[in-house]
């Protein structure tokens, strides 16, 4: 499949504050190149705070890259901005974990599907009333919901409004930041299915951001796993979960329940923390964590290599 998103180089750096008379930079995403192709799941992983998040607001135009390069189906959209922009972003729609504070309580349902057609000024009231309708029994609700205001529905209810409203417009590639992670357990799965289905019926590429790595096992096709701004590995979802590479993956890995996994593995429990980003070490970033660190790392930071079809990593160990 043809790719429909590319970052190339992508980097977010934001000033931090003074340090020793010095200006600090916190690099909440530095350098990630990623392909995603169309109709696929892409799944990126990481802990809280490695810029997951920056990279799907990246990657959807929500927020302006500090370097690097964006391409939209072979079109380079890189710090588009004003009405350029708002036309881009049709195709590219953000849903966010928790629709709660997404969504403006004091509207209702109906009024929160239809917002996105007014704004852009499509069809007619009667013609977005038929759109809004159409939808909520697409995402599996009675359209007598339209008459509804967020408060009243359950968790689950609620992100099918996310997605729903996310939908309106009809775009191509979705952002998906933990979309099951505030849901029960039980009511995951749900909007799992509901998302599968409707990427199949709607054509729809998803980059979907999780910390969770049975629900990426579930969703992806392919998985990126993110440390400290930067993709650590990256491959096939299958090869990517029964082959990690990287020591981080590896570990990543291992701390899956076991009956979940097809040959049992000694869990590997990282040391320490994952260092600030205000503070990345030099040479690899996941060295003050790493049992296989060794000189080389300290000094030389290691690249996203091809160790084999479609299976990139990047550590010193393959290298
Ligand atoms: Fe560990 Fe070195 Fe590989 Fe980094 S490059 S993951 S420190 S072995
Ligand atoms: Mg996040």
């Amino acid at each position: 499949a043809e790719d429909i998103v590319q970052l190339q180089n992508i980097k977010k750096h934001y000033a931090g504050g003074f340090w020793g008379g010095q200006q600090q930079t916190l690099r909440a995403v530095d350098g990630v190149s990623l392909s995603i192709r169309a109709g696929e799941t892409l799944g990126l992983v990481g802990e809280s705070g490695c810029g997951k998040s920056t990279v799907g607001q990246l990657a959807s135009l929500l927020l302006p890259a500090t370097d690097g390069t964006l391409v939209y189906n072979g079109k380079d959209i890189t710090g588009l901005s004003g009405p350029r922009a708002r036309s881009m972003r049709r195709h590219m729609q953000y849903v966010f974990q928790d629709p709660y504070t997404s969504l403006n309580p004091r509207l209702r349902i109906g009024e929160l599907l239809e917002e996105p057609l007014k704004i852009n000024r499509l069809g007619d009231s009667r013609e977005r009333k038929r759109q809004v309708d159409d939808m909520l029994l697409r995402i599996g609700l009675d359209p007598s919901y339209a008459r509804h205001y967020t408060h009243q529905l359950s968790g689950g209810q609620r992100q099918r409004i996310g997605i729903a409203r996310s939908l309106m417009l009809k775009p191509e590639f979705l952002v998906l930041d933990e979309p099951v992670s505030a849901l029960d357990v039980s009511v995951q799965s749900q909007i799992l299915n509901l998302l599968k289905d409707l990427q199949r019926e709607l054509n729809l590429t998803y980059l979907f951001i999780s910390h969770d790595l049975n629900v990426v096992h579930y969703m992806s096709d392919r998985v990126a796993v993110m440390y400290l701004g930067k993709i650590v590995e990256i491959a096939e979802v299958e090869d990517l979960y029964a082959n990690p590479l990287h020591p981080y993956t590896k570990a990543l890995v291992s701390a899956i329940p076991s009956e979940n996994r097809r040959e049992k593995r000694e869990r590997i429990i990282l040391k320490g923390d994952m260092p600030s980003p205000l503070d990345i070490p030099k040479g690899c970033a996941f060295q003050t964590r790493c049992v296989h660190a060794h000189e080389r790392c300290s000094t030389e930071a290691p690249v996203l290599t091809g160790i084999r079809e479609g299976h990139f990593v990047s550590c010193h160990l393959y290298t």
